[in-house]
C-alpha cells in the first residue's frame, strides 16, 4: 500500500507541475520566509507578500536590521501578526548568534522563534535535502482519507501517529520532491470540499473512497468557538491631524495602530450608549478621571473582521472630544490624517478608510 501511494503520488506530481516563485528554491532564508507567510494563509493571498518581502528584505541581515514598524506595515492584511514579530526575532537571532547562517539541522531549526515541526521539516527538506516529512493540513487530510484514519487530527495521539506514517512514506532519496508532491496533491486534488475522486489516481486503493467517508475525513473534535468582541473606535480629528493608539498589550493585533477605542460587551447602537460606555471606561482613553465633553458627529456602518477565535465587530464614531488629557498617555499619538496609510493598521480599519467613510467628513 505504501509503495502504491508513493509511486502514484510521484506520477501525479509529474503530470501536474505547479509553478511557484519558490519552486526549486534552496535558499533557506527564502524558504523560511515563504513558509512563515503561508502558515494559515492561502497561496494566492500570500504570494504578493512573499514578493514584497523578498524585494524589500532580500537577505536575513536586511530583515534583522529593519525597523519593527516597517515590517509590521509590510505584513499588514496578512493577519496573525505574531508571525511577523517572530520572523524578525528569528532573523536577529540568525544574524547575531549564527553569523547570518541558517541552521542546517532540523533540531537547530526548531530553535528559531515561530518555527514549528512543519516549518523545520520544510526548510530541512527543501533547502538541505534532509529526510523529514512535512505535516500540514493538506498532508493530514490526504493521509487520513487514503488510509481511512479515524483518529481526530486534533487528538493528542494524532501528531505522533501521522508523523510516523508520513516519515514511513517519505522517499528518503528525494524528500524535497516528495514533500512538495504531497502538499500539492492535498491543495489541488484531495481538496477539503468535493474532491474529484472519479479522476483521482489514488482512488483504487483509497479507503475513504471505498468506505464512502470522503466527506467525514479527516475528523476534528474541537469546534472553534468564535467569540465576539465589540470595538467602538473614536475618530478624533484636529485640523489635519488624527489621533491613533498603538496596541502594546498581549492581545490581538499587538503593535498595530488603531483609533482610540472603547471595547463594549455588545454592539452600541445609540450616542447615549456610546457616551455611557466611554464614561464607564474612560481610563481606556484618559490617564485620570476627567469630565467628558463629547459631541458625536457621525457613526459608521458596522464593519466585521473574522479572526481564528474571535469575530471583531467595529463601529467608527467621528467625535469632538477634549484631548488635553489624552496626550499624556504614552501609546497615543497624533499624526497627519494623510499619513494614516503609512501605519500598520488592522484590516477592519483599512476597510473603514478604504470605504470612503472619511470623504464624507
Ligand atoms: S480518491 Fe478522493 S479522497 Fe481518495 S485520495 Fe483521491 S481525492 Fe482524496
Amino acid at each position: 500500500m505504501n509503495l502504491f501511494f508513493t509511486q502514484t503520488l510521484f506520477a501525479w506530481h509529474d503530470a501536474h507541475p505547479r509553478s511557484m516563485p519558490w519552486s526549486g528554491e534552496q535558499n533557506p532564508y527564502r524558504i523560511w520566509l515563504s513558509e512563515i507567510i503561508l502558515q494559515q494563509t492561502r497561496v494566492e493571498q500570500g504570494l504578493p507578500y512573499y514578493q514584497k518581502f523578498i524585494e524589500t528584505y532580500p537577505t536575513v541581515e536586511t530583515l534583522a536590521a529593519a525597523p519593527e514598524d516597517a515590517v509590521m506595515r509590510l505584513w499588514q492584511g496578512l493577519g496573525y501578526y505574531s508571525r511577523a514579530r517572530n520572523l524578525q526575532e528569528a532573523a536577529k537571532y540568525v544574524v547575531n548568534n549564527l553569523n547570518g547562517c541558517f541552521p542546517k539541522d532540523y533540531d537547530e531549526l526548531l530553535k528559531l522563534k515561530g518555527v514549528g515541526t512543519y516549518t523545520a521539516a520544510a526548510i530541512a527538506s527543501f533547502a538541505f535535502d534532509l529526510p523529514h516529512a512535512v505535516l500540514d493540513g493538506n498532508v493530514y487530510r490526504v493521509l487520513s482519507r487514503f488510509f481511512g484514519i479515524e483518529t481526530p487530527i486534533d487528538d493528542p495521539l494524532a501528531k505522533n501517529l501521522f508523523t510516523k506514517l508520513a516519515n514511513d512514506l517519505l522517499d528518503k532519496q528525494q524528500p524535497a520532491v516528495y514533500n512538495q508532491a504531497i502538499m500539492n496533491f492535498g491543495a489541488l486534488q484531495c481538496v477539503p470540499q468535493s474532491p474529484n475522486c472519479g479522476r483521482c489516481p489514488m482512488q483504487p486503493n483509497c479507503r475513504a473512497y471505498a468506505q464512502q467517508q470522503v466527506h467525514e475525513l479527516p475528523i476534528k473534535t474541537k469546534k472553534i468557538d468564535k467569540k465576539f468582541r465589540f470595538f467602538n473606535y473614536l475618530f478624533i480629528q484636529e485640523g489635519n491631524e488624527v489621533w491613533l493608539h498603538k496596541r502594546v498589550e498581549k492581545d490581538i493585533w499587538q503593535n498595530l495602530y488603531e483609533f482610540p477605542m472603547i471595547e463594549s460587551n455588545k454592539l452600541l447602537e445609540t450616542e447615549t450608549e456610546l457616551i455611557e460606555a466611554i464614561q464607564a471606561d474612560e481610563r481606556a482613553i484618559f490617564d485620570e478621571k476627567t469630565h467628558i465633553n463629547i459631541k458625536i458627529m457621525q457613526k459608521s456602518p458596522v464593519f466585521k473582521q473574522i479572526l481564528t477565535h474571535r469575530k471583531v465587530i467595529a463601529v467608527f464614531w467621528v467625535v469632538n472630544i477634549c484631548t488635553k488629557k489624552m496626550s499624556k498617555k504614552t501609546n497615543f499619538l497624533k499624526i497627519e490624517t494623510n499619513n494614516l496609510a503609512t501605519f500598520a493598521l488592522p484590516k477592519v480599519i483599512s476597510e473603514y478608510l478604504n470605504n470612503g467613510q472619511l470623504s464624507m467628513l
